[in-house]
C-alpha cells in the first residue's frame, strides 16, 4: 500500500493479510479496516429511486442512494444524511435488510467495504439533485429496473433477492 513508511520513511513497509501495513524498522502499524457504507432502496408509491453515477468508480452506471458512514455516526443516521444530501428528501420506515462485502476502487486505493442495505419510503414528491456525483435521478417501477446496469455486485445481489428478478 505504501512505498515508504509514513513514520520513519524507510522503503517498502510490509502489507500483511490485505489489511495492515507494518514497518519492520520502526514498528509503525496502520490497519486498513473494512469501511462501513450504507445503501437505501427508497420506495415512492409504486416506484423506486435509482441514481445514475456521475463519477468513478462505475460512472454512468446505476446505484442506490447512500455512501460511507462518517466517524461517530450510526448507520441509520448515515442513511438519513446521505438521502438528505443526495436527494433533498426525508425518509420514513427505515428498515435494515442485510449486509454484503464490496470493493470500492477510488483514485488508486482499493477500499474494502461492508455495505449495509436498508429500505425506506418517502412521500416527498419533489426532490433535487444536490451533488455532482449524481448524473441522473430515476424513478423506476420494479419491472423497469435493469439490475445488470448497476455498478456494484453487492447491490446487484441485493436487488435480485429483494425484487425477485
Ligand atoms: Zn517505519
Amino acid at each position: 500500500m505504501f512505498d515508504y513508511c509514513p513514520k520513519c520513511r524507510k522503503p517498502s513497509p510490509d502489507f500483511i493479510d490485505h489489511k495492515k501495513t507494518v514497518c519492520p524498522e520502526c514498528g509503525f502499524t496502520l490497519y486498513q479496516n473494512t469501511a462501513a457504507a450504507v445503501a437505501v432502496l427508497v420506495k415512492q408509491k409504486n416506484r423506486y429511486i435509482i441514481l445514475r453515477r456521475g463519477r468513478e468508480p462505475g460512472k454512468g452506471m446505476l446505484d442506490l442512494p447512500g455512501g460511507f458512514v462518517d466517524p461517530g455516526e450510526s448507520a441509520e443516521d448515515s442513511c438519513r444524511r446521505e438521502i438528505r444530501e443526495e436527494l433533498g428528501i426525508k425518509i420514513s420506515n427505515l428498515r435494515y435488510i442485510c449486509s454484503r462485502p464490496n470493493i470500492y476502487p477510488y483514485k488508486g486505493v482499493t477500499y474494502h467495504t461492508c455495505d449495509m442495505f436498508f429500505t425506506a419510503e418517502s412521500g416527498d414528491d419533489v426532490f433535487t439533485r444536490q451533488e455532482d456525483e449524481i448524473d441522473e435521478i430515476l424513478l423506476l417501477s420494479k419491472e423497469e429496473i435493469e439490475i445488470n446496469q448497476f455498478a456494484f455486485d453487492s447491490i446487484k445481489n441485493l436487488l435480485k433477492d429483494k425484487l425477485g428478478a
